[in-house]
């Protein structure tokens, strides 16, 4: 039996993840908090050797709207509703990082890749919504290339992606794989998580909300086998989004952490996968709070690793596990780096 895997994934994205759905007046603290809470995660994950993916979208690559502006495809996405495009956002983004933090991330990015074990994955280009009205299988390939092009422009060579808001098109994945992508983050295989419905009704998002607290929907772990037979990708996917510390309901944050805890172990206990993931400016606000929370989950991680050899896992550590895996099973040498398969 392979030792279980805790893999961690972080959704960076700034304003462009949020400048549809949040007045910036309402969400700035959080945002601007990103700049503080990046590095404090990064020295933490340092000092207990914690692998993580940074789903990183492609404008926080930039430094200033100039070379922005240059760098932006000819084919821009045509939502039906407008307020989704990042493109219809750009009169409201500054000249610089220096002189609007919301909108530029080039600063963290290389702070990121400073640091040994931290996977920088896409977000896609501009956060775009595959199950949004308007979108298209072309236009989606428009921006996951542009994407490539500005990683590889900053020495990055992206091997996973997560898609904006878990909204997953099928037909889309042919297109990843074609373009040397070798994993995406799957939602939970239950209905209150799946995004494909058109509008995320209140009651679902109140049952998640409870969900956090008291297990009602299962764990969310994966075996291994499920992730090595039939694929053309490798979905890695999602156990638990880490809701951020709520002082509201501050009562029930030990039920939050024991939750995790729970699957946690059980993932340790039976060789399985166990994905957590957030935005950080999930941890924007409250930042000691969130980083206490984070801590206690490492130092279980810990007590695991030396319990059973739960190891840490970013995505792409456990696409490449699993497709050398698989070709073993097949009989076929290869290379994961390549995309002979
Ligand atoms: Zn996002």
């Amino acid at each position: 039996m392979n030792n279980g895997k805790f893999v961690i994934s972080l959704d960076f994205e700034l304003n462009w993840g949020v400048h549809d759905c949040l007045p910036v007046e309402q969400y700035i603290n959080n945002l601007l908090g990103v700049r503080a809470v990046i590095p404090m995660v990064l020295e933490l994950f340092s000092k207990h050797n914690i692998h993580a993916t940074w789903a990183t979208v492609g404008f926080l690559f930039f430094s200033n709207k100039k070379d922005l502006l240059k760098a932006l495809p000819v084919e821009q996405p045509a939502y039906e509703n407008e307020k989704l495009s990042s493109y219809a956002h750009l009169e409201n983004v500054g000249f610089n990082e220096d002189d609007d933090r919301l909108h530029y991330g080039s600063e963290l990015i290389e702070l990121i890749k400073r640091h040994d074990n931290q996977e920088i994955a896409t977000h896609t280009f501009s956060h775009y919504y595959c199950l949004a009205e308007g979108a298209t299988s072309r236009a989606f390939e428009v921006d996951l290339q542009k994407a490539l092009y500005v990683g590889e422009q900053n020495g990055v060579l992206f091997k996973s992606i997560v898609f904006p808001r878990n909204q997953i098109d099928p037909s889309h994945l042919s297109i990843c794989e074609a373009n040397g992508i070798q994993a995406y983050r799957g939602n939970q295989d239950c209905w209150l998580y799946d995004v494909t419905t058109k509008k995320d009704h209140i009651f679902k998002r109140l049952l998640r909300l409870v969900d956090t607290y008291i297990n009602l929907t299962g764990s969310h772990i994966y075996s291994w086998e499920s992730l090595i037979d039939g694929f053309s990708m490798v979905n890695v996917p999602a156990s638990q989004f880490l809701r951020p510390f709520s002082r509201k309901l501050k009562w029930l944050e030990p039920l939050k952490i024991r939750r995790i805890k729970k699957g946690m172990t059980k993932a340790a206990k039976t060789g399985q996968i166990y994905h957590l993931w957030w935005h950080p400016h999930n941890f924007g606000t409250q930042i000691n709070q969130n980083m206490k929370l984070l801590s206690k989950i490492i130092s279980h991680y810990n007590e695991l690793n030396a319990k059973y050899g739960f190891e840490s896992c970013s995505m792409s550590d456990i696409s490449n596990y699993a497709l050398t895996e698989s070709n073993y099973k097949r009989g076929v040498s290869h290379d994961v780096n390549k995309e002979s398969y």
